[in-house]
């Protein structure tokens, strides 16, 4: 398995941006893990331009389920891939929260992306007040059993195990937490999938930086990161790449 390292840069960044893309591809010229950024769709044919033949794949961070068609202001699937994408992130909490978007949503939007040949990275994680209520197990259950579609495979679906009070709070889950979490979905996703679900990569994101990257790459069945903040400084992301690369 290819361990991933991603960014998610939200919507954040501008073309004099891609200076921080040049320095990244620069220092990682060849990293051990595969490495992703996913800018705001209006920087993504650029960026897949700018980083034509480096170790850096690009991605978006929403899709609409349909192909085309009447849907102001949306992007589909085919478009991310037309302007060079390999990835899109589904079901982000903060897409969950500000745009209600539902497990089935989230499941037709990844089945939308296979159809066009990217990856989906599907996110899920439980609330603060989810955890303190003990029942962060049950959600993601939940959530997993109803964002990823049947087809799911090691190639065509990444999961983004992503406390929702991690995100953006400098906050984390212990280690026990997490390894708690990701033991619980790669046997959800072996009850499903069989086999298949030993190759499934597994992310952990929520407040990952590089004080903190190299213990929690250490935890059993992390098998990457999805990195929201320290993703737009090339030396940020840089050395989570570089920890996750050791
Ligand atoms: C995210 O939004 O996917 C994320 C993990 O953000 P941050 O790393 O900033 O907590």
């Amino acid at each position: 398995m290819r361990k991933l390292a991603a960014g998610n840069w939200k919507m954040n960044g501008s073309p004099m941006s891609l200076t921080e893309v040049t320095l990244l591809v620069k220092e990682h010229p060849a990293p051990r893990c595969e490495m992703l950024l996913c800018p705001p769709a209006t920087l993504i044919a650029q960026m897949a331009w700018h980083v034509r033949g480096a170790a850096l794949k690009v991605g978006g961070q929403d899709c609409h389920t349909a192909a085309s068609g009447a849907h102001t202001g949306d992007i589909s699937a085919q478009m991310l891939a037309d302007a060079g994408a390999a990835y899109v992130i589904l079901g982000h909490s903060e897409r969950r929260a500000d745009h209600g978007e539902t497990d089935a949503l989230v499941r037709a939007k990844a089945e939308a992306a296979w159809d066009a040949g990217l990856t989906a990275i599907l996110c899920l994680g439980e609330t603060g007040a989810q955890r303190d209520a003990g029942t962060t197990l049950r959600v993601v259950g939940e959530q997993l059993a109803g964002s990823v579609p049947d087809g799911a495979t090691a190639a065509n679906t990444v999961i983004a195990y992503e406390p929702v009070w991690a995100i953006g709070t400098g906050r984390t889950p212990t280690l026990d937490e997490i390894a708690e979490v990701h033991g619980f979905l790669r046997a959800a996703l072996a009850k499903r999938f069989g086999a298949e679900a030993a190759e499934m990569r597994l992310l952990y994101g929520g407040s990952v930086k590089p004080s903190n990257a190299a213990e929690i790459f250490a935890v059993p069945d992390v098998d990457g990161a999805l990195v929201g903040g320290a993703s737009l400084k090339a030396a940020d992301f840089g050395a989570i790449v570089a920890a996750l690369s050791a």
